[in-house]
Formats: structure tokens, sequence, C-alpha cells
């Protein structure tokens, strides 16, 4: 057994100071750096927690929507202008985890969260370039249902799991850290030959908040193994404006298809909300996936997925 430090910590600036020390760890809810723990994945000395700390705020206004660090999740997804202004966010939050889990889990620890790659959390040692770098990836011959299909590398195959993460992607949201301010889709990074690096953020640096853009009617789709309690096996959110039937602008993001949210890179604008039409403007953006054996059904899965959200959520939330 270990001994690990504990120092609750009552402002940012005092947070700041213990998070650099070498071998500290943030912990906001615990529900993802607990289960770190006892998997033996985390082994820090001090766990520096944030918990108490005034990063709590949901606030929408004219320039959009600002989520505090340590906002709950299941506060935000139960926000009433959240749920009307920015329905993607709360439907990828409602599809997450458990009620219990919402209720402890905060903005910051659910985007900080690790791949569910069976390996990586695995209780024996198992090759994983990700865990214990250079061991080797036991996915990539191994179950890879779940892998990536776009941004993976020789050295690791994982995807993303956030499901926020994907919906902040689509509607262009910032996040603030205590040293920069990044979009969300560059927070989290391809593996190279790195796997064991899931962000760019520096140790120490810590996530103050999250800022959303005004918003056009969004929505969030998740499919996965089993109705509730499960990961994705592919999502996707969307965020469009639409008029007479066809797209004026859209912006969508992947989930549980590559080791970060994935934009979905393509002109929308002027596609009707039909479905051959549709499949047929966003099939450019799978020309660049490169599946495993396991995974290639996620190609075709991931096209519907993105056809249904543009279509029946936008749809039943009435055009613009
Ligand atoms: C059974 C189960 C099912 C789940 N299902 C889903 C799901 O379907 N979809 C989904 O999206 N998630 C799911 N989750 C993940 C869950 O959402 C996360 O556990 C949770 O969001 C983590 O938040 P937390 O505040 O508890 O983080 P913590 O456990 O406190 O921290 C997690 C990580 O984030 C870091 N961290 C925390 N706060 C900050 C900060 N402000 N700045 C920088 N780093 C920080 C910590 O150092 C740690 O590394 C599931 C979890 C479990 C256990
Ligand atoms: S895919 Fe990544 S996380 Fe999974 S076993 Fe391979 S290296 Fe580890």
């Amino acid at each position: 057994m270990r001994d690990v430090g504990y120092l609750r910590v009552g402002d940012t600036a005092e947070a700041l100071t213990a998070a650099a020390r070498p071998g500290a760890r943030l912990i906001a809810g615990g529900t993802e750096l607990v289960n770190l723990l006892k998997e033996r994945i985390e082994q820090p000395d001090l766990l520096v927690d944030i918990s108490r700390l005034p990063l709590t705020d949901i606030t929408v206004g004219p320039d959009g929507l600002h989520l505090g660090a340590l906002a709950r999740m299941s506060d935000v997804a139960a926000h009433p202008e959240v749920r009307s202004g920015y329905p993607a966010i709360a439907q990828a939050l409602e599809l997450s985890a458990s009620p219990q889990l919402r209720n402890m889990a905060t903005m910051g620890g659910n985007l900080m969260q690790r791949t569910r790659c069976p390996y990586f959390r695995a209780d024996h040692d198992l090759p994983c370039n990700k865990r214990r770098p250079g061991s080797g990836c036991s996915a990539i011959d191994g179950d890879h249902r779940a892998a990536a299909i776009f941004g993976a590398s020789e050295s690791c195959v994982a995807t993303h799991p956030s499901d926020l993460a994907v919906a902040l992607v689509a509607l262009d949201a910032q996040v603030r850290t205590t040293a920069r301010t990044l979009p969300a889709r560059d927070l989290h990074r391809l593996p190279g030959d790195q796997p064991h690096r899931d962000t760019v953020l520096d140790h120490g640096e810590m996530i103050l908040g999250i800022d959303v853009p005004v918003s056009p009617p969004s929505a969030y789709l998740k499919v996965r193994e089993r109705g509730s309690y499960e990961f994705a096996l592919v999502s996707v959110a969307v965020a469009a404006e639409t008029s007479g039937g066809v797209i004026r602008t859209a912006r969508a993001a992947l989930g549980g298809v590559a080791p970060k949210p994935w934009p979905l890179d393509v002109d929308l604008a002027g596609v009707p909300l039909r479905r051959d039409e549709l499949r047929a403007a966003i099939a450019p953006a799978f020309a660049a996936a490169r599946p495993l054996p396991g995974s290639e059904f996620k190609i075709e899965l991931a096209q519907r997925a993105v056809v249904r959200a543009l279509t029946k959520p936008i749809g039943l939330m009435g055009e613009t």
C-alpha cells in the first residue's frame, strides 16, 4: 500500500501551487480518479482537492453559455436555459454515466477522463502503450471493436470517451485554463508515438471553465450497446440552422470514432435535409477513415448517425 497525501485547497492560487508539485493530481468529483487509483493507473503522491473552489457557475447571457469547471453534470443537464439554448450539451450529459455519477461529476473532470479501452483498464499487466509506454498495444491484434477509425496510430487505437467533449466541439466552445484559452477541439491530442498524453494541458494546469458561443438549434445522438449506463460506440453532435428544408449552416462532431472528438469538416450549407443528399455530402469526410477489421462497422454507423441527427432532432425542434 502507498501513502498518498491529501490537500483541500481554498482558492485557485493555492490549487496552482499545489498542483505544480511533481506527483500531484487534481481531484474534483472523484468519480474517475478514484477508479484510476484503484486500478493503479494513476499513482500520485498528493491529491489536490479542488471541489470547494467557487467554479460552479452556469450562466447564460447574450454572449453565450459559461460553465465553471466544477459545475456538476446533473446541474448543467437540468438547467432550463441550457436545455432550451444548448440542447446538445444537456442531451450529451443526460446520456452519460448514471444519475448518481452525474450528481458528483464535474465539467473539468469529464473532459479529463481517460479511455475505456479494456486493456488500459485491465487489472493485469497486458501490453498497453497508454498505460505503460513502450509495452505495446493489445487492442490492435485483440479486441478492437471499440477502436478508433480516425486519428489512431500504430501505438494506440483507443477512443476518447467524453460525450460532453463531442457536444462542445460541435458548438465551437472554448476551454479556459489557468494558462490559456483554447478551442475545445484542440484540448485532446492524437496519440502519435506518445499515447500516454491525452490532452495538451501541462502538468498542474487546471481547467477553470468552458465558454460556448450562442448556438443554433443543436442535438446529440448516442449509439451504444445498451440503452443506458454505457459509453458510445458512435455519437454525433450537430448544431445547424435550416430554412425551407435546406441547411444554411451546420457544424457536427463525432464521438467514439477517434482519440479525440472528431470534427466533421465538410461544408453542408445548401444541402437539403434528405437522406441521400446528406449521405453524399458527408461521404468525403469518411474517406480518411482507417478502421481495423473489427471496427469497420463504425464507418457506416457513424454516417447513419449523422444523417439521423440532422434530419430528426433538428426537424423536431423546428426550422429557423
Ligand atoms: C461507470 C461509469 C460510467 C460512465 N459513463 C460515462 C458516459 O457514458 N459518458 C461520459 O462522458 N462519461 C462517463 N463516465 C465518466 C464520468 O463522466 C467521469 O467519471 C466524470 O465526468 C469525471 O468527473 P469528476 O469531477 O468526478 O472527475 P475526477 O475523478 O475528480 O477527475 C478526473 C480527472 O480529471 C482531472 N481534473 C478534474 N478536474 C479538473 C480541472 N478542473 N482541471 C484539470 N483537470 C481536472 C483529475 O486530475 C483527473 O485526472 C462514466 C464513469 C463511470 C465510473
Ligand atoms: S488501444 Fe491504446 S489504450 Fe488500448 S491497449 Fe492499445 S495502447 Fe492501450
